[in-house]
């Protein structure tokens, strides 16, 4: 097979034949994940422009002019929820007792320090962790839209436009959620009461738009200015204690219309329930689907808290689960329903939240070890099952269905896991799945490649190959 191969002449950079100003590059890797519930060995994978052109399996040599991908190669895991700026509180809040309410003051005062420069770098910086540990596509979950007091910047899409000018300077595909944020949490009334809702706090004031109406206009504008090859941009919905019904149907709409994904927290505390069911008489998932949130490419980050028919009202409408569960263990969330939302049917995606921890393995393994601590029994997915997880279910869920595969037409988006580490060596060939998804870690990460570019190559980022000393400086200039 490398004979015929090396024949057809796929030396990199060669020009396309249906299209000069398209580059073709061509990767040898030693084993590479193409779906399935085995790995292969040796694959040839040939990228012309941003798309995979060709694969060919059983290629027992690199051809000439290939780059080799030593360990095995699989495609970039997505990191489907997001906010760049917690990445300032990871190492700082982590010694306090308390819960999720007293670690949000925290992240609102570094909230209340960002500016499109600062924020800039420290997003940028913080995609580039990802990148280099595996990340190739990230959902930016985006609520401080506004300058300190809620003023508009003169440019009102300010704030979005660094976010994705930082995604593209760090090699990481974005998918730009941008958030309505309302309200500042459930006041002491009911749902025909004006106080079912209190207003937005001095420190959430940078995240609200004043109405659903005047939030689409912003996410339009915002639209509009960053949307390119490798940024797009989606709707979300805080919460429930954050928009009030009355504005969810706008949101709903700008979606569908728009044909992008919606994302909410959904049930992530405990509390949030007791006040929905209070204030609206339902659960924040039914709630959210009587209003249109849950109808079309939606996704309910956390679903920690639910109850059986939310699990149905999920299934039913295709919705996806986002777990967060570095971020759940370190906030003390609780641990949600993974195996229930699996069997019916609602497929899973993972995020690293407030990334207190970067690292796409230790997510995708923590679904299944969270399930074995709930449960007392082991091997409730297959390795196959959570890597899909992490990378094709992941791209859907954030409007790259072209993404999260190794496969003819998709988006060229892979990275490679070495084998020989401290943590990976000892690998069997039978269970090559099960050493990527239980054994490997983030530093373990050596080429990645976004749209057929290299962004890290032999462990390093190319664009910024001192990130520890980038990433102190920009949690420096946020005031953390
Ligand atoms: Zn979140």
């Amino acid at each position: 097979m490398s004979d015929k191969i090396a024949s057809t002449g796929t030396a990199a950079d060669e020009a396309a034949p249906d299209g000069p100003h398209e580059r073709v590059s061509t990767w040898w890797a030693e084993h590479a994940w193409l779906g399935g519930d085995s790995a292969e060995t040796g694959v040839l994978i040939e990228v012309t422009g941003d798309r995979i052109s060709r694969i060919e399996r059983d290629v027992v040599e690199a051809p000439a002019g290939a780059t080799v991908l030593r360990g095995i190669t699989v495609p970039g895991f997505v990191n489907a929820h997001s906010h760049a700026f917690h990445r300032a509180l990871r190492g700082h809040t982590q010694a306090e007792r308390g819960s999720f309410w007293t670690w949000r003051e925290r992240m609102y005062a570094v909230a209340a320090r960002l500016q499109p420069d600062n924020y800039y770098r420290l997003a940028r910086a913080t995609f580039a962790e990802m990148v280099l540990a595996g990340m190739t596509c990230v959902g930016e979950f985006h609520y401080v839209h506004h300058d300190v007091g809620g003023v508009p910047y003169p440019e009102p899409s300010a704030m979005g436009e660094a976010i994705a000018r930082a995604a593209r300077d760090a090699g990481i595909r974005l998918t730009l959620l941008d958030t309505c944020y309302l309200a500042g949490g459930f006041g002491p009334g009911f749902a025909r009461d004006s106080d079912a809702h209190v207003p937005l706090s001095e420190a959430q004031s940078r995240f609200g738009d004043g109405t659903a109406a005047r939030w689409a206009e912003r996410a339009t504008r915002t639209r509009d200015r960053v949307t390119g090859d490798t940024v797009r941009v989606g709707a979300a919905v805080h919460s429930v204690r954050a928009v009030p019904a009355d504005q969810l149907a706008t949101v709903a709409e700008w979606a569908h219309r728009h044909e992008t994904p919606i994302h909410a927290h959904v049930s992530e505390q405990v509390a949030e329930n007791d006040d929905c069911l209070r204030v609206y008489g339902v659960t924040p998932t039914e709630h959210l689907a009587a209003h249109g949130v849950l109808d079309c490419l939606a996704s309910a980050v956390h679903a920690t808290h639910l109850t059986d028919d939310d699990i149905a009202a999920m299934s039913a409408r295709d919705a996806f689960a986002c777990f967060c569960v570095t971020t759940e263990r370190d906030l003390a969330d609780g641990l949600g329903p993974a195996a229930e939302l699996v069997e019916h049917g609602v497929r899973l995606t993972i995020g690293s939240d407030s990334h207190a921890v970067i690292d796409p393995f230790e997510e995708t393994r923590g679904i299944e070890m969270t399930e074995r601590v709930a449960s007392h029994k082991r091997g409730h997915f297959r390795a196959s099952e959570l890597l899909e997880a992490a990378t094709v279910h992941g791209a859907a869920s954030l409007g790259w269905s072209e993404a999260g595969m190794l496969d003819v037409g998709a988006l060229a988006d892979f990275v490679t896991i070495r084998l020989d580490s401290v943590r990976t060596a000892g690998w069997a060939p039978q269970s090559l799945l099960e050493t990527v998804v239980f054994a490997a870690g983030a530093g373990d990460v050596t080429d990645v490649v976004v749209g057929g570019t290299p962004v890290v190559a032999s462990g390093v980022h190319l664009a910024i190959p001192n990130l520890g000393a980038e990433l102190t400086a920009a949690i420096a200039a946020v005031g953390a």
